[in-house]
């Protein structure tokens, strides 16, 4: 009796492995350098995911009906009203968030973290590893005082680091901390929850950038306690141009819109004195002017139900998989070397990059696609800061994000999605 129970808790223990989510793209023929044509393996899911085919069948039922989002009475109108207002709620769901949090739809995660820069408030500090994507790096301009963490060994010396320059600021004034949920370079896990923790004992902040995360792991703004989070439809299966910014009514509520125009304004009248006086949204309409984009948000919707029935743990286990046959298929390769800050068996999302010693990675990633039609990315990854450091050298100037110059020292990535075949 107690093996067999032993035995029946091992087996409930073990995550089940799912079949790849049916995607678009999957039987895409590509041209090869040495003739004939081979199926093209998408390794490169980090920077986009071809749409789930669930989203793109939900797209195609909903286009016909296609209509202005609040901005008329006529009946496609107030369907697509209906639809943009109910793809906010299941975000929400999706995410976990508290009463009372906005769900903003953005353009992408980029745009999300520029609107909460947008909205910091007066003097506020903001914290950031040097490690961030620079969409993470970069927005914070308008604070009061940015401090750049170096890159740490591990979740805890993460914690701890952070701790310490915590401990140093003004305690009265506002900070937020950012951070990412799974680094685009080395894909580890980084201990948001525990960050959180000790942005929070310090009176801080924290936004959580989900670009990564949030495709292959369940996100919580309720368990991780974070403030906001950020994601990107075009990372999450749903390249329709939508992002989300989650999280605190508060910050947003407060600050001047984002963007100014029509939807972000409740009313505006012209004043004695000639000008112009605007009472401005107080919800998530506030920073949302313009014409938003029903179909993106539709599609982010769409793709948070297919990944929340498909289950994030059956999603991980498949990932887990697909890059232990990585690096086993490359253990015996000697000039291969992963990159990780936090040690090679590290959790990690579907995500790793490596060098290949005495190639150049942007020739390698070409022979890659020419001869084998398999796709991946090369270059910094837009994370200049963290690339040169886990390479230890000069990146030789590199370029622009995603283009170094020829003979830079750069990586490899590949990287999986929830469509990824094993075959590939
Ligand atoms: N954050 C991380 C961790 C990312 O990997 C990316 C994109 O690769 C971004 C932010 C920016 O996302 P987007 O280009 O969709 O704005």
């Amino acid at each position: 009796m107690p093996a067999a129970t032993a035995t029946a808790t091992a087996v409930a223990a073990e995550p089940s492995v799912c079949a790849p989510l049916p995607v678009l793209g999957r039987d895409v023929a590509v041209p090869l350098v040495t003739g004939g044509e081979v199926t093209y393996a998408a390794l490169d899911q980090a920077a986009s995911a071809p749409a789930l085919q669930r989203v793109w069948d939900d797209v195609a039922a909903y286009a016909p009906y296609y209509g202005s989002v609040h901005r008329g009475a006529g009946y496609l109108s107030q369907l697509s009203t209906d639809l943009f207002e109910n793809a906010r709620r299941t975000v929400a769901e999706f995410l976990d968030c508290r009463d009372g949090d906005e769900v903003v739809f953005t353009r992408s995660t980029t745009d999300s973290l520029n609107l909460l820069a947008a909205a910091l408030p007066d003097g506020c500090e903001v914290f950031v590893f040097e490690t961030e994507h620079h969409a993470a790096l970069l927005p914070w301009r308008r604070a009061g005082r940015v401090t750049f963490l170096d890159a740490p060994d591990s979740p805890a010396q993460a914690v701890a680091a952070l701790e310490r320059a915590l401990a140093d600021r003004d305690p009265y004034g506002p900070a937020l901390v950012c951070v990412t949920g799974a680094s685009n370079v080395t894909g580890e896990l980084w201990p948001v929850r525990e960050l959180a923790a000790a942005a929070h004992a310090h009176g801080a902040r924290i936004v959580l950038d989900a670009a990564q995360l949030a495709p292959h792991r369940a996100v919580s703004v309720r368990e991780l306690d974070v403030d906001w989070v950020a994601f990107s439809g075009h990372k999450l299966y749903a390249p329709f141009g939508s992002g989300v910014l989650a999280g605190r009514a508060d910050w947003l509520r407060e600050a001047e819109p984002y963007l100014a125009g029509g939807g972000a304004s409740r009313t505006v009248v012209r004043r004695a004195d000639g000008g112009v006086d605007v009472r401005w949204h107080e919800t998530a309409a506030r920073h949302e002017a313009g014409s938003p984009n029903v179909i993106g948000a539709y599609a982010v919707a769409s793709a948070c139900k297919a990944l929340t029935e498909a289950g994030f743990e059956a999603l991980a286990a498949r990932e887990d998989a697909l890059v232990c046959a990585v690096r086993e298929g490359l253990a015996d390769v000697p000039e291969v070397r992963f990159l990780s800050l936090f040690g090679d068996d590290a959790p990690r999302v579907g995500v790793l990059s490596f060098v290949v010693d005495g190639w150049n990675s942007s020739h390698f990633a070409a022979a890659l696609s020419a001869e084998y039609g398999i796709g991946v990315r090369d270059g910094l990854f837009c994370a200049h800061p963290l690339v040169r450091r886990l390479l230890g050298g000069d990146t030789g100037g590199a370029g622009e994000c995603g283009a170094p110059e020829p003979g830079a020292l750069n990586a490899i990535r590949v990287s999986f999605g929830a469509g990824t075949p094993e075959e590939h």
